[in-house]
């Protein structure tokens, strides 16, 4: 009966027998045993020293003392240890319990059973792993969205004070003086931005930021994006196109829905030529989940090289721009990703070096909440 139950177990059973003298031998051990960490258990049987020479010297050293230990004081023997498989490099862990009898010859019996652990222990070890980069991931995101914080509010007042003294009326700044205070102003707004990207970033990735979404015409929202950057595309000599499709009403959130295709158009027009153009299309394409809002920002500008294109929403990849083309900080499209997936879209980007590119924003057209 005990050999039909013992070849159901996952381990194996198994009696050991330790004389008053200190040899010890193998009185039983359960026919399935034979499995376990490919040890042929009839050899350990015979002789238990075919068991002891596979285990790590360290943990053998341990096993022993604890069976002192609870040989003392009659209490159970727990032990986990590491055996090489013959023929394999990686160890096999064991966990093996046991409750001590002491017999009448003095000897003492324990009756116990040894389980191979090793991929629990693999597990628990990814488990901790795991537990520890989350907890240092999240020590960096509290910390960027601190700082950020932090930074921002004297930031204010210099930008505050740089404004004021530029259009101070009553000791109105010399030429000189007034380029200077451009240049903080145009700095620390530089600076602001994109500390307000950093933000953006971190609140995203640590959960903080709730979208609040409203049923909106998106062509309006478009038009209204459009003229927000229309100053700096005439600076550039960028001209921009709004090609509307059909009307088209989504509940997204505004604010937010505006920042990406804000980044979108900034850098469209940002990586750019004189006599270039940038194009906003929108419409409905049918998706995987029903019905999708299309938005399609090209441009007729630099390119990106295929090397980068699967780089450039991570934050801080600049490509080449990196070695000194236009200013910017590497954030935008990492902050653009992270919004549009919030809002349960995607995004994508194709493009030809030198002669442009096109981001490919979907959305979904129902309704999207922030959770
Ligand atoms: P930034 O513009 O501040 O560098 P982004 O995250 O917006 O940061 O963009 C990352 C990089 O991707 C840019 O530095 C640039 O190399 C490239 N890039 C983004 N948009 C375009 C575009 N429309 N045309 C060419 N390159 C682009």
């Amino acid at each position: 009966m005990l050999e039909h139950i013992a070849r159901q177990l996952p381990g194996l059973l198994y009696q050991y027998e330790l004389a008053p003298g200190g040899g010890g031998r193998f009185v039983y051990v359960s026919e399935r045993g034979v499995d376990l960490v490919g040890l042929r258990w009839a050899d350990v049987m015979a002789d238990a020293d075919v068991l002891w020479q596979a285990i790590e010297p360290d943990d053998l050293r341990r096993m022993a003392n604890a069976l002192k230990v609870s040989a003392a004081g009659m209490t159970e023997w727990r032990c986990d240890f590491s055996v090489r498989e013959p023929g394999t490099d990686d160890p096999r862990w064991v966990l093996a319990t046991a409750t001590p009898e002491r017999l009448a010859s003095g000897a003492t019996l324990w009756h116990g059973y040894a389980e191979d652990v090793t991929e629990r222990r693999l597990l628990d070890k990814v488990r901790q792993d795991v537990a520890v980069a989350e907890a240092a991931n999240r020590a960096k995101t509290e910390f960027l969205s601190r700082m950020s914080h932090e930074l921002r509010t004297p930031l204010n007042a210099v930008l505050g004070f740089a404004q004021l003294m530029e259009i101070d009326q009553a000791e109105p700044p010399r030429e000189t003086q007034a380029r200077r205070l451009r240049l903080i102003r145009e700095s620390g707004q530089h600076l602001l931005h994109m500390i307000g990207d950093m933000l953006d970033l971190t609140r995203i990735e640590a959960g903080g930021m709730a979208l609040a979404p409203e049923t909106l015409d998106l062509r309006e929202l478009a038009a209204q994006t459009l003229e927000m950057v229309r100053e700096a595309a005439d600076k550039a000599q960028v001209s921009l196109r709004l090609h509307p499709g059909p009307e088209i009403t989504l509940s997204a959130d505004r604010t937010r829905l505006r920042q990406v295709l804000l980044n979108l158009l900034s850098n469209g027009i940002k990586y750019n030529r004189p006599g270039g153009r940038v194009d906003l299309r929108l419409g409905i394409g049918a998706g995987a989940n029903g019905d999708q809002v299309l938005v399609a920002v090209s441009d007729t500008g630099v390119g990106i090289p295929q090397a980068d294109l699967a780089h450039v929403f991570e934050p801080f990849h600049r490509g080449r721009q990196a070695l000194g083309g236009v200013e910017g900080t590497g954030i935008g499209l990492a902050v653009t990703r992270a919004l549009v997936a919030l809002m349960r879209g995607s995004i994508d980007v194709s493009s030809v070096e030198g002669a442009g590119s096109v981001f490919n924003l979907r959305l979904p057209l129902a309704r999207h909440d922030s959770t």
